[in-house]
């Protein structure tokens, strides 16, 4: 495992061994949170220290490959060169709340999600712990603006990458690290059901969110192949536990899709099935894609569609669309990026 996977308590297992005194693991894993890019950074660790971790545990950063900022919204999307060579996006956003970072857990997906950009190229490999972090770390470094907030709606799917996505939260909340709150951490799956309850055991502070983004079988079949292992009942059962177990009320996420899942019918089959639990709707309209068919729904049917679920006695936001000109939905600058250089 690298070093910066670590959690404290494992360092100071591994300086125990290496024969070190127990305040240098707390040394080296507040510069790694720092961002570091060498052991010549460390300047209060003796120079055969630092040549000895150099040997055993070289440090990786990763370098920014793109930079695209927002002329709209001052959004910025970071393509980022891991140490294997491949590629991830994080997209950096601007609340009036703080600044959030929209993170990748793999490289592309294996969900096969019909609208996303993502899923295309199939799965690559999951990410490691600490390949999460550096997206926050160096994100916030580049850019000179603190980070916040975190959600996890990168490329991938955060639950079919759960060990490491556990590890990742653990490190990013740390308080010798970034110390993150995970209040302020929104983990979106796609609605992987024995991973939503394994984690509702975990009882976590941070926001669910399931991407639901239709209101039964008939059409989630048509758009998310899960649908067919976890369908539309079987999935909110599961967030009716997790709601449960957490007290924390669910996030679903719906994309607007034009003739597909946003007809008034469609808004009130959703209260029906929903009935008392604790939700909150974010609608999107869906960010087009090249390679799909699929079209945005209108601003109208939008509108017509919050205007149901709220009159129902459900929250629901329409998304405002950030970094509209900088391909900023997941997986589309990678795509790009994957495309030119083949
Ligand atoms: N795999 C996870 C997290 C990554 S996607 C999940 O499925 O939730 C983050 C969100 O963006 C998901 O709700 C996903 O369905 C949505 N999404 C993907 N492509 C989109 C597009 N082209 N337009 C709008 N939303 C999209």
């Amino acid at each position: 495992m690298k070093l910066k996977s670590m959690t404290l308590e494992e360092m100071d297992a591994l300086f125990k061994e290496l024969r070190q005194p127990a305040f240098r693991a707390k040394q080296v894993y507040t510069w790694l949170h720092k961002g570091v890019r060498s052991y010549e950074e460390m300047t209060n660790l003796p120079k055969d220290l630092r040549a000895v971790l150099e040997e055993k545990y070289p440090i990786y950063a990763p370098v920014a490959v793109r930079r695209q900022e927002s002329r709209l919204d001052g959004t910025r999307k970071y393509l980022w060169q891991l140490e294997d060579g491949n590629c991830v996006e994080t997209v950096l956003m601007r609340y009036h709340y703080g600044n959030s970072v929209c993170i990748s857990s793999e490289v592309g997906c294996r969900m096969g999600c019909a609208f996303c950009a993502s899923t295309l190229g199939g799965l690559v490999r999951k990410l490691e712990p600490h390949e999460m972090l550096d997206q926050v770390l160096f994100t916030q470094l580049d850019s000179g603006l603190p980070i916040s907030h975190i959600v996890l709606m990168g490329i991938g799917e955060p639950l079919d990458n759960m060990e490491n996505v556990l590890r990742f939260l653990e490190l990013v909340n740390s308080k010798e690290g970034m110390n993150i709150s995970l209040r302020h951490i929104s983990l979106s799956t796609c609605g992987l059901v024995p991973k939503i309850d394994e984690l509702a055991q975990k009882k976590l502070q941070l926001t669910l969110s399931v991407s639901l983004h239709a209101p039964n079988d008939e059409i989630r079949n048509t758009i998310m192949p899960v649908n067919k292992a976890y369908p539309v009942e079987t999935l909110l059962e599961a967030c009716r536990r997790y709601y449960q177990a957490t007290s924390r009320r669910i996030s679903f996420e719906y994309a607007m899709i034009n003739g597909v899942n946003d007809a008034p019918e469609h808004a009130k089959e959703l209260l029906r099935r929903l009935k008392g639990l604790p939700a909150h709707f974010n609608l999107i309209p869906l960010n087009h894609v090249e390679e799909s068919p699929l079209k945005p729904s209108t601003k109208a049917a939008v509108a017509r569609f919050q205007k149901i679920l709220e009159d129902g006695g459900v929250t629901a936001t329409v998304r405002r669309t950030l970094g509209g000109d900088i391909d900023a939905s997941c997986g589309q600058l990678r795509r790009k990026h994957t495309k030119e250089n083949q």
